[in-house]
């Protein structure tokens, strides 16, 4: 791994690589769950010490850091100014161009879009150009390419976002819990008052209660006038926990396999049935309600040694049978889903690569060692890719290549910016070749 220290490192770098199909990527904090920052037999570039934040223009409302810079230093920095983030992954230990690579969503998709959308400007360093400012009056082509564009379009240096302004780091939750699918999508679907919106999913319940779920819709909460105490269980802390701080508690090493099947179940259906059936303006500081899984450091180790999978689909607004024959594929398969987080998505709008669509999306935890996994999630993909929908790239390292095209219908776009600036195709990640992105031969 090539430790880059400046822009000039990344220059050299690219310069330096010229030989086709070498396999240089990015890689920023290394949170996507697939193989899109690896490279093997190739170089991959380390970031994350380009973490600078540049300046917090507050009159024009942008803030422009480097690369490497991670959304939990940004929004520490942007709260000092009573400033926020329009959108905010489930983790805040990702950095600002893996969040651009990525195109992430927030809870907030159905109306915010997602990050693409508040990316002013940018600047990228290519192999055929060199450094490059991009915006969307200066080459906008290679500009949305880059959006969501998978470290292929070349190696962000630094980005300029918008911002809004931050009410309070609290947020007032409407928690329903639903009886089964018809519930859930009846009110997470239509004119969608609240900003955020999240389901959690029991996928293990069967019969009518297939895709009965925990729905939580939320609002920023405007700071409390003085007349009018917080709830108790709030007031009793004098400040919400930091929107930045370390974990609470972290899995040790080694730690036994505590998420069998049978208890899974059991959990899933008690975490359901202890919910409040309904429940108004609960507020919750922002940080535990955007990053649940920030509180549990190294929670990946409760998968046991070989570790989980994250499989993420969208099936098209229109097509909910689709999703619910997805929700059969998992239960006749019996996958130990632990964890099914439901959400909506709005317009599209990012690159070729960029994964939301309008629709219905569902990201689900395995081990990776469940047995029968293989098959069920090549089962999910066709299905998916049959009804228009598509799997996130950034949370895959599995997925058959002949599916992506069908899934992502604009890759001819994405090929004609790589053609001008990587004619040599210097860039190139384990995921690019498994799925020939460009369309190179294996
Ligand atoms: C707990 C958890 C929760 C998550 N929740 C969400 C969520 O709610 N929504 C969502 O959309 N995603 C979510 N993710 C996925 C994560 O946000 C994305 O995978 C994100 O891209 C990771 O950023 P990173 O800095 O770790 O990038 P990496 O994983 O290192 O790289 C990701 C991609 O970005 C590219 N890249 C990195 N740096 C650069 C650069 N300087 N220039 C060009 N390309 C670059 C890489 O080449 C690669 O293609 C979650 C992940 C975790 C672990």
């Amino acid at each position: 791994m090539f430790e880059a220290q400046s822009a000039e490192d990344v220059l050299d770098l690219l310069d330096r690589e010229r030989a086709p199909g070498a396999g240089v990527i990015a890689r920023g904090a290394g949170r996507s769950y697939g193989d899109a920052a690896q490279s093997g037999g190739g170089e991959v570039i380390d970031m994350t010490a380009l973490d600078r934040i540049v300046s917090v223009d507050e009159q024009s409302m942008l803030i422009t850091a480097q690369a490497g810079a991670t959304i939990a230093q940004l929004m520490a920095r942007l709260a000092a100014q009573g400033l926020g983030l329009p959108v905010v992954p489930g983790t805040r230990h990702v950095t600002l161009a893996g969040a651009i690579a990525s195109d992430i969503h927030g809870k907030n998709h159905h109306r915010d879009g997602a990050f693409a959308r508040h990316v002013h400007s940018l600047r990228l360093c290519t192999p055929a150009d060199g450094l490059l400012d991009l915006s969307p009056h200066f080459d906008p082509d290679l500009f949305y390419a880059t959006l969501g564009g998978m470290g292929l379009t070349g190696v962000v240096l630094e980005a300029t976002l918008r911002v809004e302004r931050l009410r309070s780091p609290w947020v007032s939750a409407d928690i329903d819990r639903t009886a089964g699918l018809a519930g859930t999508l009846e009110l997470m679907s239509g004119e969608e008052r609240h900003r955020y919106s999240v389901a959690w999913l029991d996928l293990l319940a069967g019969g009518r209660s297939m895709g009965r779920a925990i729905v939580s819709r939320a609002d920023p909460l405007a700071d409390p006038p003085p007349k009018q105490p917080l709830p108790r269980r709030l007031s009793r802390s004098a400040r919400p926990p930091s929107l930045t701080g370390g974990p609470l508690l972290t899995v040790p090493r080694g730690c036994p396999d505590v998420l069998h099947p049978a208890t899974m179940r059991a959990f899933n259906a008690l975490r359901w049935r202890i919910s409040p059936r309904r429940e108004r303006e609960r507020p919750q500081a922002m940080a535990p309600y955007f990053f649940p899984l920030d509180a549990l450091g190294e929670w990946s180790r409760l998968y046991g040694p070989r570790g989980l999978i994250q499989y993420q689909l969208v099936i098209p607004a229109g097509r909910e049978s689709a999703l619910e024959a997805s929700f059969e594929v998992i239960r006749r398969r019996r996958l130990p889903v632990y964890l099914a987080v439901f959400k909506r998505f709005g317009a599209a709008f990012g690159g070729p690569l960029s994964f939301p669509i309008e629709g219905w999306t569902l990201a689900i935890d395995m081990p990776a060692g469940a047995p029968g996994l293989a098959a069920a999630l090549e089962e999910l993909d066709l299905l998916v890719a049959g009804c228009g929908g598509r799997v996130y790239l950034s949370k895959d390292a599995r997925m058959r290549r002949e599916l992506l095209a069908e899934m992502y219908p604009r890759l001819g776009e994405l090929a004609a910016v790589r053609e001008r600036v990587d004619p040599d195709g210097v860039l190139g990640s384990d995921l690019s070749r498994r799925l020939r992105i460009d369309g190179a031969p294996a």
